[in-house]
């Protein structure tokens, strides 16, 4: 990134030689992100983050590809859930998924809406779980959008840079991604658009991105972008397996030191392996568990909103596991943490709750 930011300014659009530069970095960007997604450069459009890419790909299935219902999930990041609850409005409806009791989608649910709604769909579901890490089958989900004509929107935000993903193979028309959850720079996104569906510019103005998105390019956000999806596939096997490690480590320590500690979703099962969810009974200790952490130099998050002093759990833990007795926390493991890190959260956490 740093010869953009240091000596290469030229503006994409414009014609001269330091245009033509800027320019031939973005395309070179492009082409990587495609090779990396297995997709043709034609259908990656870069983004100012994962929430713009999920917007747009919501507002042009409604607005361009006759979808005049929505089936997403109440579990989804508020980058869909918000999108979503806002273009449902005049004709336009939406409905949950029921989910299963370890947060899974109900596919045959899933089925049955699809099947009754007699006009297009647009499925929106993500493809791995931001809080609690549970993975969907991007192929089942596809394999029944294609059955029923319903376009598939999939946030893959926690999952692209940390699978390997087939975009040939996926039957799917939208996927998001965002280039800081695989240690790419902040405020940089893709939108991928399968070549089949054809639709309109999200933001209007310049003729950038090929007409689909107006605005002059972050060049540096996108060669970052690019080079950190390299850098993540490169490594993905190898990185993936010792983060997983951590996480395994981590829920063995917690079970053997923490009494009455859980774990929410599928953490076991088809589950993302960056990210552990854990609850712990409710005390006047346990509530102040994220701040004590805090204290102690531990970054957990706890999928909660603290609203007027009253904690609440956050949309995801009361979706799947409506308990006020239990508060959460969300630890979430890079290739940069080690199990001595681990091990000093858990002691920190005995003393704590
Ligand atoms: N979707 C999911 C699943 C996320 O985890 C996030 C960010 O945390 C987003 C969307 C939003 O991405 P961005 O912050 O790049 O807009």
């Amino acid at each position: 990134m740093l010869p953009y930011l240091t000596t290469h300014f030229g503006n994409p659009s414009s014609i001269y030689s330091f245009g033509r530069e800027t320019r031939l970095a973005i395309e070179t960007a492009r082409k990587t992100v495609a090779r990396l997604l297995n997709a043709h450069p034609g259908e990656i459009f870069f983004t100012s983050c994962g929430t713009e890419s999920n917007n747009t790909a919501i507002a042009a299935a409604v607005r361009d590809l006759g979808c005049k219902h929505i089936i997403s999930s109440p579990i989804e990041h508020h980058a869909v859930l918000h999108t979503v609850e806002h273009y449902a409005c005049g004709d336009i409806t939406y409905s949950f998924v029921k989910l299963l009791r370890n947060g899974h989608v109900d596919l045959n649910d899933l089925e049955s809406q699809l099947a009754s709604h007699p006009q297009r769909c647009l499925v929106t579901l993500m493809h791995a779980n931001n809080e609690i890490g549970n993975l969907l089958d991007l192929h089942a989900v596809g394999g029944l959008c294609k059955k029923y004509n319903a376009i598939f929107h999939s946030d893959c935000v926690q999952t692209v840079g940390h699978y390997p993903l087939d975009l040939k193979k996926i039957p799917v028309h939208f996927i998001s991604a965002s280039g800081h959850k695989f240690h790419g720079p902040k405020g940089s996104g893709v939108l991928y658009v399968n070549d089949t569906v054809k639709i309109h510019p999200f933001l209007l103005g310049g003729g950038q991105e090929r007409n689909m998105r107006a605005g002059t390019e972050n060049i540096y956000g996108i060669v970052g972008f690019a080079k950190a999806l390299e850098i993540a596939m490169a490594h993905q096997q190898k990185d993936s397996t010792y983060i997983q490690s951590l996480k395994t480590y981590m829920m063995q320590q917690l079970r053997d030191n923490i009494k009455c500690v859980s774990f929410n979703g599928d953490a076991e099962g088809e589950s993302l392996y960056t990210v552990l969810s854990a609850s712990f009974p409710r005390t006047e200790k346990s509530e102040m568990i994220l701040f004590n952490l805090d204290i102690n130099h531990i970054c957990a998050s706890g999928g909660s909103a603290c609203t007027s002093g009253a904690e609440q759990a956050s949309h995801v833990i009361r979706a799947i596991n409506n308990n006020p007795n239990l508060v959460t926390v969300r630890f979430s493991f890079s290739k940069y943490n080690n199990t001595e890190e681990i091990d000093t959260v858990v002691e920190k956490l005995s003393g704590l709750l």
